[in-house]
Formats: structure tokens, sequence, C-alpha cells
């Protein structure tokens, strides 16, 4: 009887997370407990992205994130902290190889206008991870620091929301648009203040099951080609691009 209640508690929860996405979980049974966030801060210069800009915005059916850099330019960001935007979950922490590097995928359930609504944060090319997959985190709490993908781009911070909970590392089988996606910085800044965190909230877990097919740790990491192809190492991350390395790359 338990396991039913949860079933049907975690598919509403999914349906309304993802907006108009249809999601059927019914054999769904994988929950986690989370603070429900009381608003949303930018990852980089808590809170206000102080010290930092948006090198690139989202773009539909493009660049399906912001990427986040340093005002004092170049590398000089490497190791900068990176905040959780909100209260929540982690669902995914580790490395992907390939255009992404080090990711980390957070979960954050919030209620607006009395609906409880759930988005994923995603943080890509970071340098190093401070938390693991199931892990609760806060509001502004460290989660990692800026990075370089293993060393193919400046470094900077990949930064996505999505309203879809399935997408996980498998972009390519969604439609990259607004039906999927927000766009961050709009979304941070419509929902700087809610209202309270209240107990503890019951989320979908374990739902990139398109990602089940991906062998992380056999995707090509780049920094390997770089490191025997170059002694230069800024010549050769201005050659390799966003579309030779992966469609998976951002
Ligand atoms: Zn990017």
């Amino acid at each position: 009887m338990w396991r039913i209640v949860v079933s049907v508690f975690a598919a509403a929860l999914l349906a309304g997370g993802a907006d108009a996405q249809s999601v059927s979980l019914t054999d769904q049974r994988d929950v986690a407990y989370t603070k429900l966030a009381d608003g949303f801060d930018f990852p980089v210069g808590k809170p206000d992205a102080q010290g930092y800009y948006k090198a690139r915005g989202y773009r539909p059916n493009g660049h399906l994130g912001e990427d986040w850099d340093g005002t004092r330019g170049g590398d000089s960001d490497l190791g900068d902290p990176v905040y959780s935007i909100g209260n929540g979950v982690v669902v995914f922490a580790r490395d992907v190889h390939q255009g992404w590097g080090n990711v980390v995928i957070i979960r954050h359930s919030y209620r607006e206008r009395g609906d409880i609504k759930t988005v994923d944060a995603l943080y890509g090319h970071l340098d190093t991870m401070l938390v693991r997959n199931g892990q609760r985190v806060a509001r502004g709490e460290k989660i990692g620091s800026m990075g370089t993908a293993h060393g193919i781009y400046d470094a900077h911070l990949h930064f996505e929301i999505r309203k879809n909970l399935e997408i996980g590392m498998s972009r390519s089988a969604f439609a990259g648009d607004l039906s999927n996606y927000y766009d961050p910085t709009e979304f941070i800044k419509t929902h700087r203040r809610l209202e309270g965190p209240g107990g503890n909230y019951a989320v979908a877990i374990n739902t990139f099951r398109r990602d089940a097919t991906i062998n992380f740790d056999l995707a090509k990491n780049y920094s390997a080609s770089r490191s025997v192809t170059s002694t230069a190492p800024g010549a050769a991350k201005k050659t390799i691009t966003f579309e030779r390395v992966t469609p998976l790359d951002d």
C-alpha cells in the first residue's frame, strides 16, 4: 500500500514539475526528500552574480544553457566557487568526459501560486565536485568549482535549468526549446523569493532513464588527446571546437 501511495505521489510531483510535459511514471518508486526552495540565486558570485558575466546566453535549439565567466577574464576564474541556486537534492554528480567534464545536476522543488513545481539545474565543466548523488543541499551551498572540462575550454560554468526531469545527459533525445528548458537568468530573476521552505518534500529521483545506455567511463576524455598532440595547451584549447568534440558538448 505504501509503495502505491508513493508511486502516485511521485508521478504527480513529476507531472507538476514538467509543466506541459506528459510524464507517465506509474511505476516510479524512487523518491528523495528535499526542503522546498524558498527562492533562487545565481550560481556564481552569490547571490547576484557579482564579479561574473553571462558570456553566452540561452538559445532555444542552440545553446541550452548559459555560460558564466569571471569579469577578470581568461582562466582567472578557474577554481572559483559554484553554489547551489536553491535548496534541493543532487540527482547526478560525476565525470561525463567528452565536452562536459564534471557535471552536477540538482533537483529543486518549490511552491508557486499553490502548486509544487520541480526543476533540474545543471552545472557543467566543473573543476571539482563537492557533492554526491542523493545528497541534500541548501541554497547558496558550495557544490564545486569552475573548471575547463579537463582543459578544453577557458574556465567557465555552463548552467542549465530544465523543466523536464527526464533529460539527464541525454539532451539529444529531447526538444531543445522552452517546452523542456527555462532561460536560466529569466527563471532566477522571476523566482528570487518564494513561499517558505516548510518541511521535507518527496520528489522523484532516478528519472534519467535515457542515460542508462551511456557508459560514461568509456566516453572519450579530450584532455588525454590534448596532452599528446600539443605542447601548448592554450593553442590546443582553441582548436577543439564545440562541434568537433561531441553532440553532447557545450
Ligand atoms: Zn555552455
